[in-house]
């Protein structure tokens, strides 16, 4: 099997589609090693053996492969977007609610949020990105619609839609989410009414993308904070560069560490099977297949990130 190529020094991508499409036969040799998320109907019911890959440079060079223009459910890839909107609209206040700490328990976890006295670990575990929709309802009137807007804008699709199937879905069986808001309320860390803050907390994470939209969605955060296709400035360079850094703390909940050992990039998973990854300066990589491992993050998605990253030598480390 050929390889891809070795990056540029002028910082092109650096792949063919003939090597694409080779890593898209090495991932599906790995099917079958992980487990689909289960807590709701419409992510046991996916068809577990399925890839895509989309690779787009900040000069939009684009590469792709597999099921790369299949939406799927981006669960709390979401979180790294609202994160990006609650910055815009609260600055650097927002950190008064929330830490930057990696945390070793698990991404809904309660025991975490009551040790640290209702201020969450870190913005991308449940908690964390609670606090983030509760910031978003305080300072919009049409909340969801808001979010949705910001990801159409960013992605230049005007038809991504968030699944209200699967949003009613994960209100309903969410009730570790209730209990975490609830605790936020209590310790006076949320202001909106909590069934108005999961309200958007769900529909976020059924918003419904592909991997290609969502790689051409986060290429500000691999330039600065500009969005090289429109060049607006969606959040200054120091916040990118924060930002950038939580997702490579945090991004991939309490697999962080082992993510940043074998792949060492800023990134954000979901439980939708879908991982967004950052190369600083270079380009933005969405990975999607819906087998999870133990942390909740993707088998083969890892797999192809890990195999990308050491023939493109592209590791942040
Ligand atoms: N909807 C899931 C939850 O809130 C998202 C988890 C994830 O994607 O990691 O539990």
């Amino acid at each position: 099997m050929s390889g891809p190529e070795k990056i540029s020094a002028t910082g092109k991508v650096g792949l063919t589609d003939t090597s694409l499409s080779d890593i898209a036969k090495l991932a599906t040799k790995n099917f079958g090693a992980g487990h689909l998320a289960d807590y709701i109907p419409a992510l046991r019911d996916v068809d577990p053996h399925q890839f895509g890959l989309a690779v787009i440079g900040c000069d939009g060079e684009t590469h792709s492969c597999g099921n790369a223009d299949t939406r799927f459910s981006i669960q709390s890839i979401s979180k790294l977007f609202s994160l990006t909107l609650a910055l815009r609209l609260v600055g650097v206040d927002f950190w008064k609610r929330v830490m930057r700490n990696p945390s070793m328990n698990r991404f809904n976890s309660i025991s975490d949020l009551e040790t640290n006295a209702g201020i969450p670990s870190n913005p991308f575990v449940n908690a964390g990105a609670i606090v983030v929709s509760d910031a978003i309802v305080s300072r919009s009137s049409a909340p969801n619609r808001f979010v949705l807007d910001f990801m159409r804008t960013l992605s230049g699709k005007g038809d991504i839609y968030s699944n209200d199937k699967v949003a009613s879905d994960e209100a309903e069986l969410g009730h570790r989410n209730f209990a975490l808001a609830y605790l936020l309320k209590d310790y006076g860390n949320i202001d909106n009414k909590v069934d108005d803050v999961l309200s958007l907390y769900f529909s976020n994470c059924a918003i419904e993308m592909s991997c290609t939209e969502l790689a051409s969605a986060a290429l500000f955060l691999a330039n600065d904070g500009v969005d090289p296709k429109s060049g607006t400035q969606i959040i200054t360079s120091d916040e990118t560069r924060e930002l950038n850094a939580l997702l490579t703390t945090s991004g991939m909940y309490n697999g962080s560490g082992e993510f940043a050992f074998r792949i060492g990039l800023p990134a954000k998973s979901g439980v939708g099977g879908g991982i967004l990854a950052v190369v600083p300066q270079q380009m933005s990589i969405c990975v999607w297949s819906p087998e999870l491992d133990i942390y909740g993050n993707l088998v083969v998605g890892q797999f192809v990130l890990e195999y990308l990253v050491q023939n493109l030598g592209i590791s942040i480390f």
